[in-house]
Formats: structure tokens, C-alpha cells, sequence
């Protein structure tokens, strides 16, 4: 029989440690909020190799006395509460007095207080005290150095990520209480570089602006009461200008508190599909007040997912909030044909310029319209992709346009139609053309099938194979822009930026630092068009240091097309043999068939006639 140990309590501390702190935005969390529950106006954040080595916060709180300082280490040490009655009524950000007693347990931490009265220091390694001496006044305060993160845990160590994906994950932390807190003064600077350097706002939208590097016209601001429902809902939502490819400019709080609900995103990034094109993503800020004993209670210090009571309520209230926001001061519909089934020039707003008219009629909105006629199963026996075993491996479930593929792969043991007997290059090239349809399918006619081409997807896989040909030659061709585009870009992106700037000029764009937040596009490959949407999402994303050229390409192609023109027959022509010529004609380059065939047999079956 194996004999039970008790652990000894260096080895629980660094468990425990695990718990709480995880990796350096982590520790940076619990910091920042103890310097806001201080009640600091002005908080610093200083990292070296993206907080691996050191992260050092200054705050000008209320700084912590010296028959504090000494328990501050221990476990359970907490000013916040005293009996369990008080984590109903609980106001601070911290309360279970673990994060320091955490950190202390997995790194070399000095700390610096001082209160009116008296300043101290000491100096903790690994869960050791190693000193507790009084230091020199030099202003009320906290200051933090935590050094050497992980130092006695290196399996932990290891499993940190790159520092672009570190400085991501510390900016993804910080943002948010930048946001809630405007009258606060907030630094970031990363080996000696600022991130973030936000004086003190006025007001929330102010501070959204300066933030998220975003233009105050394109704000909208509304703040409304539900008296009967006993909630406040605050909301700062980016306008049609505000386009990004990730939701990366999304922020939900729920008194005050950064929170993850994927209900309420799920819902506001639904609203915004009323004005944006497909594909991206609008920017909103999100604050909910509300009854704290109708909200499931963060006990956990890393769980951010909220529950709320009365949620569906709550939801479809705020829905309509932003709904009558966005229809009155959010721009411009652009597409509605697809579930109405109206004429999408109907609703043009004049106002659009032509880049906003990103109209790109993709797959998901194809389908709703499908939706209506035929029910989803008959849909997905219908569409017979070509050469479906040809998808590349960068396919990716995630990818939003790979998701609403509208293929499955038992589907096709069943339905696998389609006439193996001659190769469907040649039956494509033979194939004798229709039409178009909703300007958006081009339509072609083989033996007894009906060929579908998706031009999105064929106009991709064109342009991919070119741009990637071009590249691989080292002859891409580059088109100097006469007045250099200027691109505000968030913290993020800047990072981002940093990383790419020599792979993005590799495949021929040209950008330089413009000013501290903005930078200028100088060239443009002459095979992209909207050089501006695609830089933005080549940049959106903490993969970037990782990203091969054949990615960029492949992503590079897919932001820069927009679909939605109609092709004289010369055109299509024109098309079909380029698209011929490609080395991989049926899939686009995200693994989405270009080509789907209807067969005869399944047409007879819907019309009863087998
Ligand atoms: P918690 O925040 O859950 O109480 P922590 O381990 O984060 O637990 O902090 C322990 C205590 O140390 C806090 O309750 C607070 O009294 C004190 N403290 C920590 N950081 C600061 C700070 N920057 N300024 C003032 N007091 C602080
Ligand atoms: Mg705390």
C-alpha cells in the first residue's frame, strides 16, 4: 500500500499558485486590480520580455502599512472581507486573498509601500521571506516588482507562449479597466517602448476613443435606464467605419467588471450583421448595471464567464437597444436580401462610400436565403462539392466561413452523385454556360448536371494561385500608392504590425511608421484590392510571428476580394479558364468547394418524378 503524505506547504503554495496566476496577464490582473481597489488615479505597468521577466506596477493607492505588510504573503490575507455575509455586498475586484500570496509563491517580488504615514519594503523568492526593511519616502503608493515569473515551476514556464502572444493576452487584460475607468491614468510600456499611455478622460467615450485608437465620429454613445427592470445599460458601439476581422474590439461588462458572456456577444455581433458586410466585425463597449444578487458571483478569480438571472430577458432588451442605435446612427444597411429576400440595392444607404460597399454576398447569407426554400437537410443533399478530397489541410473548422460550409462529410457517402466517370476539369471546360444568378453564381450546364460556380470562391482561388505564384518567383508586382493610405491601429495591432512589417513587404506591401499609433501604406500588390481591410486582417490575430508567406497570401486574397459584380459572358469566359488553369481549381483557398454540381437524379426526386 502505497503511504498518504500530507505535502509539505511549499509544494501546496505552488499549486495553489497555479490556480490563480497562469501566465503573466494573469499576474498583471490581479496587480492592476489591487492598485484599483487601492483607489490609485494613476497606475504604470512596466514589462521586460513581456512580463517573463519582470513585471513592475506603480500605483499612487492608498499603499499598505507596515502591520499589513507583513501578512500580505499569507494565505487568505484579504483587507476586503471578514465574513462570508460580505461577498454578497461586495464592491473591490479582489476579495479572496490569494493573488499575492500566489505570485510571492512562484517568483521574486519586491514591494515597495507607502501610506501617509510610514514606507516599507520587502522582499519575498519562491514563497520566502528573504527581507522586511523601512524605506526612503519617495510618495504614496504601491510598487511592485515581480521578477523571474514561474522561476520554481519550470514545466509552467515552459508552456508560456511567444511574447507577441504574451504582450496580447496582458493588453487583452488591460484594455477593458482602461475603458471602465476614464478618469484613471494608465501606462504600459514593454522593454522600455509604450503601449499604452492614456491621461486622465472626461468621460467613457473619450477614453474608448484614445484607447482603442478609434475616431470619436465613429462612436455612438447611448446610456439608458430600465426602471422597471432595475438594469442601466451603457453602450459605446464603433459605427459601419469600425470594421475588424476579429471581435477583438469587444468588451462586455456587468457592473463594472470585465466578463465573457458569449450570449450577449453571440447577440450584439447578430445586430451588427443589419450593417455589415460578412466576414467582420463591429466594435461595442458594454456595461451592464445590475442588482449584484441577480448575477452569479465571479468566485473564481480566472472563470470571466457570467451568469446572469433572467438572462433571455436581458438579452433580447439590450438587442433592441443596439438594434434602434445602430438602424439610426450606425451607417448604412448594405445587405438584406438574404433572409428578406428584397433587393439589396433597396437598401443601399446614398451616404456609403464605395469601400463600404464591401457588399461581399458570401456563403452565409447565400444559405439563410436557401434556407427559406428548401429545409436544411434537402439543402445539404443537394450541394455535391467537386472535388471535396482536394481541400486543403489549412482548412479550419473555426474559420467562420468554413463553418457554414454547407457540406458534411457523411452527407457525401450519401449523396456522392456526381459522375466520377469523367474528370470534372474536363466537364467544367466542356460545360456550356447558363447565366448568373443573384449576381453571385455563374451557372453552367454539363450532360444532366446543373454547375454551380461560387465567383467568390473561384475569384480567390484565382487570385491566391497568382499572388502565391508571384511571390514564390520573387517577382510579385507592386502598385506605389500616389497618397499613402494612414491606418490607425490599435495596441494589438501595433504589435502586430512590428512582427509582420518585413513579411508584409515580402509580398509587396510596402508600410512604415506613420506616428506612434498610425501607420502609412505606401505600396499595394497590384492583385489586391482593398489594401486597407486586408493589411487590418493580416494584422488581426497573435499568430503573426508564425505566419508563413503561403498563409499571408491565402488571407491577404481573401480580405481583398468582394464579390457581387455582374460578369458579361466574356468575363465568365474569361474566368472559367483561369480558374481551369489553376493547379487546384475546385476548392478555394479556405477549403471551400468553387464548383457544385446538381444532379439530374436529385432534381427528379424533388420534383416527385422517381
Ligand atoms: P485580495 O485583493 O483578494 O484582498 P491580494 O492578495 O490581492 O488579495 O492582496 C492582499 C491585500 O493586500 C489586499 O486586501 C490589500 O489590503 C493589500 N494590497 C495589495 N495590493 C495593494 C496595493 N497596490 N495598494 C494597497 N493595498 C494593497
Ligand atoms: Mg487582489
Amino acid at each position: 500500500m502505497p503511504k498518504v503524505n500530507i505535502l509539505p506547504p511549499d509544494v501546496i503554495a505552488k499549486i495553489a499558485a497555479g490556480e490563480v496566476v497562469d501566465r503573466p496577464a494573469s499576474v498583471i490582473k490581479e496587480l492592476l486590480e489591487n492598485s484599483i481597489d487601492a483607489g490609485a488615479m494613476a497606475i504604470e505597468i512596466h514589462l521586460k520580455d513581456a512580463g517573463k521577466e519582470l513585471i513592475h506596477i506603480k500605483d499612487n493607492g492608498c499603499g499598505i502599512t507596515r502591520a499589513d505588510i507583513e501578512k500580505l504573503f499569507n494565505r487568505h490575507a484579504t483587507s476586503k472581507i471578514t465574513a462570508i455575509d460580505d461577498l454578497e455586498s461586495l464592491h473591490s475586484m479582489g476579495f479572496r486573498g490569494e493573488a499575492l500570496y500566489s505570485i510571492g509563491a512562484v517568483s521574486d517580488v519586491t514591494l515597495r509601500s507607502q501610506t501617509d504615514k510610514e514606507a516599507w519594503e520587502i522582499h519575498m523568492r519562491g514563497g520566502q521571506r528573504l527581507d522586511l526593511a523601512p524605506a526612503s519616502p519617495s510618495g504614496q503608493g504601491t510598487d511592485i516588482k515581480v521578477s523571474e515569473l514561474f522561476f520554481n515551476t519550470p514545466a509552467r514556464r515552459k508552456f508560456l507562449k511567444s511574447n507577441t502572444a504574451e504582450l496580447n493576452q496582458i493588453l487583452n487584460i488591460v484594455l477593458p479597466y482602461t475603458l471602465i475607468y476614464p478618469d484613471k491614468k494608465f501606462t504600459l510600456t514593454h522593454a522600455g517602448r509604450s503601449l499604452l499611455d492614456l491621461r486622465s478622460a472626461p468621460n467613457r467615450l473619450d477614453r474608448a476613443a484614445a484607447a482603442l485608437n478609434l475616431n470619436l465620429k465613429d462612436l455612438i454613445e447611448t446610456d439608458q435606464e430600465f426602471v422597471q427592470e432595475a438594469i442601466r445599460v451603457r453602450l459605446i458601439l464603433g459605427n459601419i467605419n469600425v470594421q475588424r476581422a476579429r471581435r477583438d474590439l469587444q468588451y462586455i461588462f456587468v457592473n463594472n467588471r470585465p466578463v465573457d458572456s458569449k450570449n450577449l456577444s453571440f447577440n450584439l455581433n447578430d445586430v451588427y450583421k443589419l450593417i455589415m458586410p460578412p466576414g467582420v466585425y463591429g466594435a461595442f463597449i458594454l456595461d451592464i448595471t445590475i442588482n449584484p444578487a441577480n448575477v452569479d458571483v465571479n468566485i473564481h478569480p480566472t472563470k470571466r464567464e457570467v451568469r446572469i438571472k433572467d438572462e433571455a430577458k436581458l438579452v433580447s432588451l439590450i438587442r433592441r437597444v443596439v438594434e434602434y442605435q445602430l438602424m439610426q446612427k450606425g451607417g448604412a444597411k448594405t445587405v438584406s436580401h438574404s433572409r428578406e429576400g428584397g433587393n439589396p440595392d433597396a437598401n443601399m444607404d446614398p451616404r456609403l462610400t464605395h469601400s463600404e460597399m464591401t457588399t461581399g454576398m458570401t456563403d452565409g447569407q447565400g444559405i439563410a436565403s436557401y434556407d427559406i426554400i428548401y429545409a436544411p437537410g434537402q439543402l445539404q443533399s443537394m450541394m455535391n462539392p467537386a472535388s471535396y478530397a482536394n481541400r486543403e489541410s489549412t482548412y479550419t473548422r473555426n474559420d467562420s466561413a468554413a463553418n457554414s460550409l454547407p457540406v458534411q462529410d457523411d452527407m457525401l457517402a450519401e449523396f456522392n452523385l456526381f459522375n466520377n466517370t469523367t474528370p470534372l476539369r474536363d466537364k467544367f471546360a466542356a460545360s456550356r454556360y447558363i447565366g448568373q444568378f443573384m449576381n453571385k453564381y455563374l451557372l453552367f450546364e454539363a450532360n444532366s448536371t446543373l454547375m454551380l460556380v461560387d465567383q467568390h470562391a473561384a475569384q480567390e482561388r484565382i487570385m491566391f494561385e497568382k499572388f502565391k505564384n508571384q511571390i514564390e518567383a520573387g517577382t510579385v508586382e507592386v502598385q506605389p500608392l500616389l497618397t499613402p493610405i494612414l491606418l490607425k491601429l490599435s495596441p494589438q495591432e501595433r504589435i502586430a504590425w512590428e512582427e509582420t512589417q518585413e513579411k508584409l513587404h515580402e509580398v509587396g506591401i510596402e508600410t512604415n511608421q506613420f506616428d506612434d499609433e498610425t501607420i502609412a501604406i505606401q505600396t499595394q500588390p497590384t492583385l489586391l484590392k482593398n489594401i486597407e481591410r486586408t493589411v487590418r486582417t493580416l494584422l488581426a490575430g497573435d499568430d503573426t510571428p508564425r505566419l508563413d508567406k503561403d498563409t499571408l497570401a491565402r488571407r491577404a486574397c481573401k480580405a481583398s476580394i468582394t464579390a457581387g459584380d455582374k460578369l458579361a459572358p466574356e468575363q465568365v469566359e474569361h474566368q472559367r479558364k483561369q480558374l481551369l488553369n489553376c493547379h487546384d481549381p475546385f476548392t478555394c483557398p479556405h477549403g471551400r468547394p468553387t464548383v457544385i454540381e446538381i444532379t439530374d437524379g436529385f432534381l427528379e426526386r424533388q420534383f416527385l418524378r422517381t
